[in-house]
This record gives structure tokens, C-alpha cells and sequence, in this order.
């Protein structure tokens, strides 16, 4: 922990740097970077994230030293400026801006014009020559500290501003002249009064204590808590504290304020993208108060700024290598930069910059690779809307965020996280979102609002979330009283479907149809790269050749995992399986297993043939048979209704086929209830049918080898890998592998084709992988099932967890919920000991995942790091897992 808690920043003095991020924040250290690269920013200093953490740890105490350090750097900056807080001709204003070490879009709150007082106020307006400027930023100055600091609700502010505008008959603030500021400004501060018992703080330096204790206590507000948590940001990195000269971007019409992007943040099109407002201030441009003008218009109204104003832009791009998203404030026609940071972008923009930018010779195509969120490919990979359909929209906003989204109108945030806890797909409509809204953004399909540009607050959150977004949508009129809204002369109730668009911008009454979008140009160009880098291969997991064909669309190189269970669920199949399990006999069972056995032939022929010429890894039969029958209760409820109508059957023949009919339920009943298992989870299932019903296993067997030689026959090479479920023991493996090995050998030895296959083994009980040594003997294979090894490894059901586990993650008892991402500790350990047990046994043991995990990211750097051979999932994620392979790779580098 070092001592010094401040650094200074501009003048000539600048003392940190970008890399110094962690400990001043980004938006700290990159005014500093700015400062170093000679470009204007008003200079300031910065208070870092460790005292933050301090003062959290101290209970609201500054740590030794900080409060000294501050005073002596307000003095380096009075001088730098020649003007001091609070006193003389020349009043010193300054912001105070929180910034943690990654932007979190409106979470925290900046107090602008710090340092305003009665003596002050009349200072500036006699400096500046322009009372109505000094008022105005008084009275916006106590509105902001009187919110964000002593926490008055905004809307007492607004209320009296509101009156005032009322009892004189006008409708913008600019309409309000120097008196009324003057009364308003009286009004402020008697409502401070009312509503903290002590007057407004006038002395500045008091102002800044104030100020900067709000910025540390703000890290810890709910909205910024519920912003980590969905960012998976730890609490215990702090915000820092910037506390800067101010300057004016409202003192007429030579000044101004505007935000803008290096390149396009939907599209990633180079080219210069933002807005900006004249003669205002702060948040004006993004609030969508005033409607802001193009970034372009700029040039025509004042050339020589922007001039200068594209010379830096090129230059921090140029710095950073990277899109920058940028803040300017304009006073009387002096160009000053108040913040840059790395640009948020959707995916399609991120993928699209990336690849320019190799292009460019600006950055490596591994830099490239790592400049993309693999979990942001899931905005390119979801549906969008056909273009095939005959859809027609109502209203058209702004497309803030692209891709599409279906789901029920919801009117509030809360609405929005209920309705998706129970698994329902909203759309967020809001007239606008603020900061209190994101839970809510979250939780919805997509997001439309009624105004808002291209750098609102719904728009920026929704791009960095990679939802769907539409903003600004002018003919949106919300009726939230009455449940309803208007959109472009349509009546849309609240819990009707609406569809939305992106990428256009266009809203659609009811439920678009939605199609896979494909990989080409730039996406494709990256994917390629990607798989230059990347040594783990990418499998996935898929029961159909129509999901075998989708998932190859998207690279997959094979399947990890075939299931084999949703073959016997057809409608023509599920009484066939049935009587197999009911069967008394093996005869009757072989019986019935025969005729089962050309349907799934003809499953594995489909499966096989999608995947010609790559491995596909069958598992056979795993879940427990009751779960093919129907459930118990539901089958006394077809025997109390027989038992009706048998009272009321009016001839003897009706009376005699309800009865056999009743006997049938009867027997299926009995079944059911020898099949019942306490906890089916731990039970008859996987190998163990194998094992004690194996003409089940024996006939699976002689479908995939029977259907792989007849491709063969024509020309398909087919590539079967078959793979058993839930072994925990070697005996069971060996048992049930020369089962198959036998079937196979003679089916192919009859046939006079070649055939290359592999018997293996899923590892999902932690018996199988502590005893991989010699489980290896008798697999070629191993596939972790994380699903259930994870299950298993902590003793939690997956069926079950949901009424205590997110409870452990809020209270920090584990790190993140194990279903989604493996275990880094233990299940790893356990997956790291099957490998390298399995590997001294049989070293070319090839080593897979087709648990969930396959997909996600972390996991996949597990993997990479325990040296598995691939990750198998499921078919809209195998981009993801792509490029997230590489990233593995060039992290462990
Ligand atoms: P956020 O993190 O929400 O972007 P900022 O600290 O960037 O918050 O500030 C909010 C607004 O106030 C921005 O428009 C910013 O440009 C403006 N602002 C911050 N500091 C100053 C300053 N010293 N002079 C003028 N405007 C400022
Ligand atoms: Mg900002
Ligand atoms: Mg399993």
C-alpha cells in the first residue's frame, strides 16, 4: 500500500500514466495520458482507488495523509491556474468524477462546478461579464451537489425549477432570465435546509470533503453493487476520485459539449461518430433534453475546432490502437478533452474494427483476436429477423444496438427481472432508462424507448450488454397508468408481442419470425484467425443432422455428444420403448428392441452422414427408464376417469374394452412403480442399464455400426465413436465394451468395408477420474460430463440448486455459480488428475468436455490449460468456443 494517495494531472505536471489504471481509474489515468500526449485538458488531480478501499476499511475515515495530500494538489492547481477555490476576482470551479478502473456507465454521478458560494457566484459573474452563465452554474451546481452528494431527491429540485418556468410562462431553462435564476438559486438552498436541518455548505473546501466522501460512499450503492454483480466486477477495487478545473461549455453560443466515438460503435464503420450540443453543459448531450447535432455539423459551425478536434481524435486512436469514445466541452471556441476511454461496441462493430485494424497494420491478428468478447458473438449468432418474412413496421427509432428481440411489453424494470425469472421473453419500453433501469435492461429481450440518441444512457448500456436496442423512438407515446402504449398509431397493450430490430431501428407489432445468421466477411476473417491460434479443437454437441449441419456451418469439427435418449421420445416410437421396458422377459424385451433397431439405424445413418469424414460420439442410453413412462399420478387419473365411464357404458362390449384398458394402466402403474427411485439422479441409470439390461446397449451398438457400413458402402465415411455414460468403475467399462467391440468386429467384418472406431468413456462421477489409470485401459476416450461431475464433486443437485446456490454467490461463499463455469479448484483438480492418470496409462488417450461448460469461455481456458483435445457444445456456440480457444492459447503464451 503506498502513501501517496494523490496524483496531479495536467500543466505540465502530470504525474500518472494510462497504465496506472488500476490504481487511478480509468478515466484518472487516461486524462493523464491525454496530459502527456500535449493535448488540452483542464488540469486536475486524482485521488486513487486505495484510498477508496481505505476509507471503506477505516468506516468513512480518510487514511493518514489523503486529506494533506488533497490540499497540498488544490494548491498545485490554484496555482497552475492562477485562481484559488473559492476566493478572489477568480474564483476556482472544479468537477469532482468518479472512475473506477472499468467505465460503469452512469453509475456514479459527477458534481459539476464545484466551489460556487454566494461570494463566488457574484466573482464569476463579474469576471465573466455574463451573470446569467454564473447563475446558471450555480444553480446547477447546487442541484447536483444537493442530489448526488446530500441524496435530495432530484425531483424536489426539478419541482421549484418547474414552478418557476410555470409562473412565468415558459418552457426551456434558457428562457429563464438572470432574476428568476437568482430566486432559484434562494429556493435551492432553503430546500438543502429543509431537507438536511443544516445550511448549504458555502465554504468550498468543505464542498470537496463532501464531495469526494459521496464519490467513495457511491461505490457501495445499490445500483452500483447490482452493476457488478452483472458485470462480475470485484467490490474491492474502488473508484477513484478526479477532481478537475471546470470548464464551460455553456457560456454562449461559441461554446458547446459533445461526446463522439473514433469509429462507429454499431457498425464499426471508420469514420467519426458522435453529437454534440451548443451552449450547454455536463450530461446535457446524453440526458435527451435537447435534441444534439451531428458530429459532422460541427465542421460548418466551427471549422478551426474541429480541425483540432480531428487531430486528436486520430491521435488517441492512433495512441490507444483502439476505438476511443470521447468527451469535449467547447468554451468560447477553446477545445478542451474531458475523458477517453476504449469505446463500447456491439459485437458485429468489435469484429468488424478488429479485423480493419489488422488491415490497418495498426495491430496484430492476435491483438485482433483478443479485442473480441467471445460472449458477445452470442449477439451474431442469435436470430434475427428473416429477411424472407413479410414483416412490416410500425415506427422506426434509432438502431442503437443491433440484432432482434421478441418478447411481451413490460412497462418497468421490476416487471422485466420478474417476468424473466419465470422464464418469460419481455421487451423493456421506457420512455427512457436511467441508472436504476439496468437491472431491468438485464432482464429484458431488448429495450425501446420513446427519446434518446445514439449516446443515451439505454443505448450505451445496451450496446455494452449486447442486447437488442431501439432508442428515440418518436412515435412511441406510453400510457403506462392505463397499461398500454401507442406505437406509430398501433394500440399495444401491456403482455402483447412486439418484435424488435436492431440493427434497423424498426418496431414490429407481434412475433417476427427469426432465423441463424451465418459467418462470413470480417467474422469469418477473425474465426480464421482464431483457428490458426488455437491447439483445442471445437466439437459439438447435437442429437440431429439438422443441428450436425448447423454447428459444421459454424466450424465444429465433430461431435462430442450424440445423445441418443431424445431418438426414443418420437410419437411413433414411445410405445415400442415402452413395452421394451415393461417387457417380463428377454424375449419379449429382444422383441421389441428389434423393432426399435431400424429407427435408430436410420437416426445414426442421418447424424453420421451430416458429419461425413468427422468423428461423432454416440453415448448410449443414459437417463433412467422411468423416464419414458408416464408419471404416476397422471396415470391414476386416466384409471379414475375408465372407472367413470365404465359405470356409464351402456353395452357390455364398451364395458369389456374400458376394462382392458384398465388393466393395461394397471400393469404401466406397477411398472412405474417399480421403477420409482428415491433419487433417480444417483440410481438405475446410465451404464448401469447397460449393464443389467444389455441387449439395450447390444442393440444401440449394432444400429451405429450397421448404419456406418452401409454409408461406408456409398461412399460416406462415417466415423463412430461410442461412448459410455456414467462408469465409475473399470469393470463396468470393460464389461460393456467388448460388448461392443464384438458387435462391431463382426458387423464390419461381414461387410468387406473398413471401419475406424473408438470406444470411450464419459468422466462425470469422481470415482471414474480417480481410478483413471485404470479406467484408460479400456477406453480410447475420455469425455467430461461436467454437468454431473460437478453434481457430483459437490454434492449439490443441479435440479435443486437454484432455492440456495445464488444465495452462496451474493454472499461471496463461492466465487460464481458452477453449472456455468467449472470449478477452477476442485472439479478442476478432479478433470486434472483424469488426464494425466488416463494419459500415463494410455498416452494417445484423446480427451474431451460435453458438459454445458464446453461453451463458456473460462472453462474453455480449463481445458486448454489441462491440455484436453477438444470442448464439445452446442451448435450456436461453437463460434464462441472458437475463439475463446485461441484466446486460451495466446493467455497461457
Ligand atoms: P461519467 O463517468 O458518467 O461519464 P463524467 O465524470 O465524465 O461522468 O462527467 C459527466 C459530465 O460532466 C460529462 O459530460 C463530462 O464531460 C462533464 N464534465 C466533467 N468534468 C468536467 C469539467 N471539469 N468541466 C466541464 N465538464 C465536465
Ligand atoms: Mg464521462
Ligand atoms: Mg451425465
Amino acid at each position: 500500500m503506498s502513501n501517496k494517495w494523490v496524483y496531479f494531472f495536467g500543466a505540465g505536471k502530470t504525474e500518472g500514466k494510462a497504465e496506472m489504471k488500476n490504481l487511478l481509474g480509468g478515466k484518472g489515468s487516461n486524462l493523464a495520458e491525454m496530459a502527456n500526449l500535449d493535448i488540452p485538458v483542464p488540469p486536475g488531480f486524482t485521488v486513487t482507488t486505495e484510498a477508496c478501499i481505505e476509507y471503506q476499511k477505516l468506516n468513512g475515515q480518510y487514511p493518514e495523509g489523503m486529506w494533506d495530500q488533497v490540499l497540498e494538489n488544490l494548491g498545485k492547481l490554484e496555482e497552475s491556474m492562477g485562481a484559488k477555490l473559492g476566493g478572489g476576482d477568480d474564483p476556482l470551479l472544479v468537477s469532482v468524477r468518479s472512475g473506477a478502473r472499468v467505465s460503469m456507465p452512469g453509475m456514479m454521478d459527477t458534481v459539476l462546478n464545484l466551489g460556487m458560494n454566494d461570494a463566488t457566484v457574484a466573482a464569476v459573474a463579474k469576471k465573466t461579464g455574463n451573470e446569467r452563465f454564473a447563475y446558471d452554474s450555480y444553480r446547477r451546481f447546487l442541484t447536483m451537489f444537493g442530489d448526488v452528494v446530500l441524496e435530495i431527491e432530484h425531483a424536489k429540485f426539478e419541482a421549484i425549477l418547474d414552478k418557476k418556468k410555470e409562473a412565468k410562462g415558459v418552457e426551456m431553462d434558457t428562457d429563464l432570465d438572470i432574476n428568476d435564476l437568482k430566486e432559484i438559486v434562494e429556493e435551492f438552498k432553503e430546500l438543502i435546509k429543509i431537507e438536511t436541518g443544516s445550511a448549504f455548505p458555502e465554504d468550498p473546501k468543505e464542498q470537496l470533503k463532501y464531495a469526494i466522501n459521496a464519490v467513495f460512499g457511491s461505490w457501495n450503492n445499490a445500483r452500483a453493487i447490482k452493476y457488478r454483480q452483472i458485470n462480475h466486477i470485484p467490490d474491492d477495487w474502488g473508484t477513484a476520485v478526479n477532481v478537475q478545473t471546470m470548464v464551460y461549455g455553456n457560456m454562449g453560443d461559441s461554446s458547446g459539449t459533445g461526446v463522439a466515438f473514433t469509429r462507429d460503435p454499431a457498425t464499426g464503420e471508420k469514420r467519426f461518430f458522435g453529437e454534440y450540443l451548443i451552449n450547454a453543459q455536463g450530461e446535457d448531450v446524453v440526458a435527451g433534453i435537447r435534441t444534439p447535432s451531428e458530429i459532422k455539423e460541427l465542421e460548418d459551425a466551427m471549422p478551426t475546432v474541429y480541425k483540432e478536434l480531428e487531430g486528436i481524435y486520430l491521435k488517441l486512436e492512433d495512441h490507444y490502437r483502439d476505438m476511443q469514445d470521447i468527451e469535449f466541452t467547447i468554451q468560447e471556441g477553446k477545445l478542451y478533452m474531458l475523458q477517453t476511454r476504449t469505446g463500447k461496441r456491439t459485437a458485429g462493430s468489435a469484429i468488424r474494427i478488429a479485423v480493419e485494424m489488422v488491415e490497418e497494420g495498426m495491430i496484430s491478428k492476435e491483438t485482433a483476436v483478443q479485442r473480441v468478447d467471445p460472449a458477445q458473438l452470442d449477439q451474431l449468432l442469435h436470430p434475427m429477423i428473416d429477411p424472407k418474412a413479410d414483416v412490416k413496421s410500425v415506427a422506426k427509432g434509432l438502431p442503437a444496438s443491433p440484432g432482434a428481440a421478441v418478447g411481451k411489453v413490460v412497462f418497468t424494470p421490476e416487471e422485466a427481472e420478474i417476468a424473466a425469472e419465470h422464464g418469460e421473453k419481455v421487451i423493456l419500453v421506457r420512455p427512457e432508462t436511467t441508472p436504476e433501469d439496468v437491472g431491468g435492461m438485464h432482464a429484458a429481450q431488448g429495450i425501446l424507448t420513446a427519446i434518446g440518441g445514439m449516446t443515451s444512457h439505454a443505448a450505451v448500456v445496451a450496446r455494452g450488454m449486447g442486447k437488442c436496442c431501439v432508442v428515440g423512438c418518436g412515435a412511441l407515446r406510453i400510457n403506462e397508468a392505463a397499461g398500454e402504449c401507442v406505437i406509430g398509431g398501433s394500440k399495444v397493450k401491456h403482455g402483447d408481442f412486439i418484435t424488435l430490430n436492431g440493427s434497423t431501428g424498426e418496431v414490429i407489432i407481434g412475433q417476427a419470425p427469426l432465423i441463424q445468421p451465418e459467418i462470413t466477411g470480417n467474422f469469418e476473417k477473425l474465426m480464421g484467425w482464431a483457428d490458426e491460434i488455437r491447439t483445442l479443437g471445437v466439437w459439438t454437441n447435437a442429437d440431429t443432422p439438422k443441428d450436425a449441419q448447423n454447428a459444421r456451418n459454424f466450424g465444429a469439427e465433430g461431435i462430442g455428444l450424440c445423445r441418443t435418449e431424445h431418438m426414443f421420445f418420437d410419437e411413433g416410437r414411445i410405445p415400442i420403448v415402452r413395452r421394451m421396458i415393461m417387457a417380463k422377459s428377454e424375449d419379449i424385451r429382444k422383441a421389441a428392441l428389434a423393432e426399435l433397431l431400424p429407427m435408430q439405424r436410420s437416426d445414426f445413418e442421418g447424424i453420421l452422414e451430416a458429419m461425413a469424414g468427422q468423428p461423432v460420439t454416440i453415448r448410449l442410453l443414459d437417463p433412467p427408464l422411468h423416464e419414458f413412462l408416464p408419471n404416476a399420478m397422471h396415470i391414476r387419473e386416466e384409471m379414475a376417469e375408465l372407472k367413470m365411464q365404465m359405470t356409464q357404458a351402456d353395452t357390455l362390449a364398451k364395458v369389456d374394452e374400458l376394462y382392458r384398458e384398465l388393466k393395461a394402466r394397471e400393469e404401466l402403474l406397477a411398472n412405474v412403480d417399480s421403477l420409482h427411485e428415491f433419487n433417480p439422479m444417483l440410481g438405475h441409470r446410465g451404464c448401469r442399464l447397460g449393464v443389467t439390461f444389455p441387449e439395450i446397449y447390444d442393440m444401440q451398438a449394432q444400429a451405429i455400426f450397421e448404419a456406418a457400413v452401409e454409408l461406408k458402402k456409398h461412399g460416406v465415411d462415417a466415423r463412430p465413436e461410442v461412448m459410455i455414460p456414467l462408469v465409475g468403475n473399470a469393470k463396468e467399462l470393460s464389461f460393456l465394451r467388448e460388448r461392443v467391440v464384438k458387435i462391431a468386429d463382426d458387423i464390419i467384418a461381414a461387410s468387406g468395408v473398413e471401419i475406424k472406431y473408438t470406444v470411450g468413456t464419459m468422466i462425470e462421477i469422481p470415482r471414474a477420474a480417480l481410478t483413471a489409470s485404470e479406467i484408460a485401459e479400456h477406453a480410447q476416450f475420455f469425455s467430461f460430463g461436467t454437468n454431473d461431475l460437478t453434481q457430483f464433486t459437490f454434492g449439490i443437485s443441479r435440479d435443486d440448486s437454484g432455492k440456495f446456490l445464488p444465495e452462496y454467490v451474493t454472499k461471496g461463499i463461492w466465487p460464481g455459480d458452477p453449472f456455468v463455469s467449472i470449478d477452477p479448484v476442485g472439479v478442476k483438480r478432479i478433470m486434472q488428475i483424469a488426464v494425466e492418470d488416463g494419459r500415463a496409462t494410455r498416452p494417445e488417450l484423446k480427451v474431451g468436455i460435453c458438459g454445458e461448460h464446453g461453451g463458456e469461455p473460462k472453462s474453455i481456458a480449463i481445458c486448454h490449460e489441462l491440455g484436453l483435445n477438444y470442448v464439445s457444445c452446442s451448435p450456436f456456440r461453437v463460434p464462441v468456443a472458437r475463439l475463446a480457444a485461441a484466446q486460451a492459447k495466446l493467455a497461457a503464451e
